[in-house]
């Protein structure tokens, strides 16, 4: 009898949840337009009864292994508990693990969303041929995920991977975590945006990037990269400045795990052609070891791979999936404290 597990991807604006079997085919996905804002008890009171539909239609047809849900926010592993989400405020310090578990009956996971994805593009995506692999979501922020021998790697309280609050440039930027100059304040979509800004301040845009400037609804990352690709210098060089931050900070994980991959996703991944010959330029000065092993060195059998997620916007989902079946119910609940 196959298996099969329920993912959830809990975003910013709406919730989607799929039932994925165990060879990665996906069954069922349900994308729900639940309005997050409208608060915590809401939004898991839309998710539980589509997962309980998705449980009906399918627990005949496979062995059910359980539910992995990806949350944007530090996930307290624990606990079940979320400790920090900037955009689920009212679901900080609430059991949300434990709420789900009683009202579905069956074994949930929670998981930071950036993890999720990593787990995704590892069991189906580009890292699927590698054991050990790292992975970068570049969207309105920038996320991070370590999949070590085929696992997610949660540091002591779950909260490792955060990649994209790599300190960069050591007074860059304020960053929302308090620090800055991290790699999010040079490689997500909200820094596109602002470094744009920052160049008409300094007189340094283009007229076009100008004009696109004045009209805040046509202002994003995707206009400002159609613009470099049109061959716009001014453009071109915001991208070449998500290339360089993205370098010194692959370059410096490059430095310390010698991983084989580091995957990269996330919208402003689209604009590859963009930053990418700045970022390898970048890696080639600030990791000799990425320097040796890259593919046109060929000095060793194995090559540090950086290339582009697979999975789109469903690596989050199909990674959320696969965390029940690979988890040990019966170890994990010796780990688990009581929220
Ligand atoms: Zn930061």
């Amino acid at each position: 009898m196959p298996k099969f597990a329920i993912g959830v991807d809990l975003g910013g604006t709406n919730l989607r949840i799929a039932a994925v079997d165990d060879t990665g085919k996906l069954l069922q996905k349900l994308t729900l337009g639940t309005e997050v804002k409208r608060g915590r008890d809401h939004v898991i009171q839309e998710m539980c009864a589509a997962i309980e539909q998705l449980l009906a239609k399918f627990t005949s047809a496979g062995e059910m292994c359980g539910i992995g849900i990806g949350v944007p926010g530090f996930i307290d592993m624990e606990s079940g508990m979320v400790m920090r989400s900037p955009n689920l405020a009212d679901w900080t310090n609430f059991p949300v693990r434990e709420v789900i578990e009683k009202r579905l009956g069956t074994h949930v996971i929670l998981e930071n969303d950036a993890n999720v994805a990593a787990m995704g593009e590892k069991w189906l995506g580009a890292g699927r041929d590698v054991e050990h692999m790292c992975m970068y979501t570049l969207g309105t922020g920038v996320g991070g995920g370590l999949v070590l021998h085929g696992r997610l790697w949660h540091g002591m309280t779950g909260m490792a991977g955060e990649l994209g609050h790599f300190n960069i440039f050591p007074d860059g930027h304020p960053c929302g975590c308090g620090s800055r100059g991290c790699l999010e304040q040079y490689a997500s979509a909200t820094a596109v945006v602002r470094m744009a800004r920052e160049a008409m301040e300094r007189k340094e845009a283009s007229e076009e990037l100008t004009r696109l400037e004045g009209d805040p609804v046509q202002f994003t990352a995707r206009s400002i990269y159609n613009l470099a690709v049109q061959g716009d210098a001014s453009a071109k060089r915001v991208f070449e400045n998500v290339g360089r931050a993205l370098g010194i900070g692959i370059g410096a994980m490059v430095n310390a795990l010698n991983l084989p991959m580091y995957v990269i996703g996330g919208g402003v991944a689209s604009a590859w052609d963009a930053f990418a010959p700045a970022m390898f330029e970048e890696m080639e000065f600030r990791s000799s070891i990425y320097a040796l092993t890259s593919p046109e060195r060929k000095e060793f059998s194995r090559s540090t791979i950086i290339t582009r997620a697979l999975l789109g916007s469903d690596a989050g989902l199909y990674g959320a999936a696969r965390l029940p079946m690979l988890e040990d119910f019966s170890q994990l609940e010796k780990t688990r404290t009581k929220a």
